[in-house]
């Protein structure tokens, strides 16, 4: 019997033992938009509910071998980047985007919703260098959109210079802002119109909100959607996941994607 290829996404991602962020909320928030996850992990961490205690990048050279291996074989129709493990992997991951051509989500995870640093300064520099140029969407909540745009308080500046720095788009999401009761997100479009989404604040912390937004969005697009239907789909998706939530450690509830 003959079976139809499903569409596929290749997620660069952190492993969360915790099952919150990263390679898992890849996975699932992929596959509940009909699409499969290929996933090739660039560090792996040593984290709870609370906050990430350590990051242990993948050897780059491991990365390439499986990204070669994942691309002579699938097809890949779209691809979402997450944590980077060091700046050594931005290379290796710039040339497989290249060789793809398909389009790019990148959420830039900067910063632990704990608290800690998760990329130094020489990655993030890199990384606006390399990378920002073949990004189709960056999805930075409100403090790495700043980080990212230095001097920039304001989010439509802020967004308008990432887009200035490579980045076609840019999603610029308000749950970590101090806005009462809604949360706010910004969309920056191709033709640099901006557009306002409001979504009732959900008043809990979560672990891994950022990733499964990405990958959401992501599985859209790899399955056919266009721009303002995969970014209106992921938002819905990850605001349903996120009510749903649950609890599995001490800390943050962990978003019900599935
Ligand atoms: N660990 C990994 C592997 C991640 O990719 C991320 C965020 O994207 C985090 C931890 C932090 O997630 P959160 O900010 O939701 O705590």
């Amino acid at each position: 019997m003959m079976h139809a290829i499903t569409p596929s996404v290749l997620c660069l991602s952190g492993h969360d033992p915790a099952g919150g962020a990263g390679v898992h909320a890849d996975i699932e928030a992929v596959a509940a938009q009909g699409a499969h996850a290929l996933t090739v992990i660039t560090a792996l961490t040593v984290q709870d509910s609370h906050n990430v205690h350590r990051v242990q990048p993948v050897a780059a050279a491991l990365l390439a071998a499986q990204l070669e291996c994942l691309m002579a074989d699938s097809r890949i129709d779209a691809v979402k980047l997450g944590l980077i493990g060091d700046a050594g992997q931005l290379p290796v991951i710039a040339d497989a985007i290249r060789q793809l051509g398909v389009p790019v989500i990148c959420d830039p995870v900067l910063r632990a919703g704990g608290g800690s640093n998760l990329a130094a300064a020489a990655t993030v520099a890199a990384l606006r260098e390399q990378l920002f140029p073949l990004i189709d969407l960056l999805t930075p909540n409100a403090a790495e959109a700043r980080r990212l745009a230095p001097g920039m308080a304001d989010l439509v500046e802020a967004a308008a210079a990432l887009a200035a720095a490579g980045c076609r788009q840019v999603l610029v999401t308000g749950g970590d802002e101090p806005d009462g009761d809604e949360v706010r997100n910004l969309w920056r479009r191709l033709d640099g119109d901006v557009q306002t989404f409001h979504w009732p604040r959900l008043h809990a912390g979560f672990h891994g909100a950022g990733c499964t937004l990405a990958s959401a969005i992501a599985g859209r697009i790899a399955v056919g959607d266009d721009w303002p239907r995969a970014i209106e789909q992921g938002q819905r998706y990850t605001h349903t996941a996120l009510a749903r939530a649950y609890r599995s450690g001490s800390g943050r509830l962990i978003p019900r994607r599935t």
